[in-house]
């Protein structure tokens, strides 16, 4: 089963018609994993897969627009007749289970238990289902998040999640076969020295470059651009083929 990603969403910061917040599907080495639940996606992942049969859920970090539908994944396991034969592991940032419990207000987590079985991202965390192997690095966020490194049969994915600048991103992609990467900035607001917590298309098209990845998928446009003018300006600094990413859409590795 070779290494695909498929587009679930890609807005930035609200959904909007047909067009979801940031999820992805990641099929390969006998495994499938829903990476990042913005909300909208868990509707759009049912397109492609029985939800209930998902390996694993890998979450970057849990800004609502990257983790939300993981409420809707909870009602559809949990009350809509959905039922995943185990729970489904998920990956996530710490406090993930307490958070989502709240929506329920729940103060205890156990009743999520039976659906999801989480498991808190680090630096460095790495696991393998069948033949896909996750490595996560921690990037640079306004919040814990993190970048994520997808293996399977030789072919590497590497996705930013929302991150700024950083040498962890650049080692993250090092030599990916594609890179897909966030350009929610038309340009950094604050002075130089201030902590930058996202990309512009520039930043994507420099970190792909220096990562010397294959190809660039750009994502996570924000609301100052054009998910077209973000991709001929990470492509004009990659100097290498350079798409959109788009709902629907699926790409082989
Ligand atoms: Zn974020």
């Amino acid at each position: 089963m070779p290494l695909t990603l498929t587009i679930l969403g890609t807005a930035s910061p609200h959904p909007g018609p047909d067009r979801p917040c940031s999820g992805y599907l990641v099929s390969g080495g006998g495994a499938e994993v829903w990476v990042d639940a913005g909300p909208g996606t868990f509707a759009a992942l049912q397109r492609h897969t029985d939800p209930a049969r998902l390996t694993a859920i890998w979450i970057s970090h849990l800004h609502a627009d990257h983790s939300a539908d993981l409420l809707a994944a909870a009602y559809a396991f949990a009350f809509g007749g959905m039922t995943p034969h185990a729970p489904i592991p998920v990956y996530a940032p710490q406090d993930c289970a307490r958070r989502l419990a709240g929506f329920f207000g729940r103060p205890d987590v156990e009743f999520l238990k039976g659906v999801f079985d989480f498991r808190d991202l680090h630096d460095g965390h790495d696991v393998r289902h069948w033949n896909l192997r996750l490595t996560a690095r921690a990037v640079a966020h306004d919040t814990e998040a993190y970048g994520l490194r997808a293996e399977a049969q030789g072919s590497v994915l590497a996705y930013s999640g929302d991150s700024g600048p950083c040498p962890a991103l650049t080692e993250l992609a090092a030599r990916a076969d594609l890179f897909l990467c966030e350009a929610d900035l038309g340009e950094h607001r604050d002075g130089e020295h201030s902590q930058q917590v996202h990309l512009t298309p520039e930043d994507a098209g420099r970190t792909a470059r220096e990562a010397r990845v294959r190809e660039l998928l750009v994502t996570h446009v924000g609301p100052t651009l054009t998910r077209e003018a973000a991709t001929e300006r990470a492509a004009a600094v990659f100097g290498r083929t350079t798409f959109t990413a788009v709902e629907g859409d699926i790409h082989s590795v």
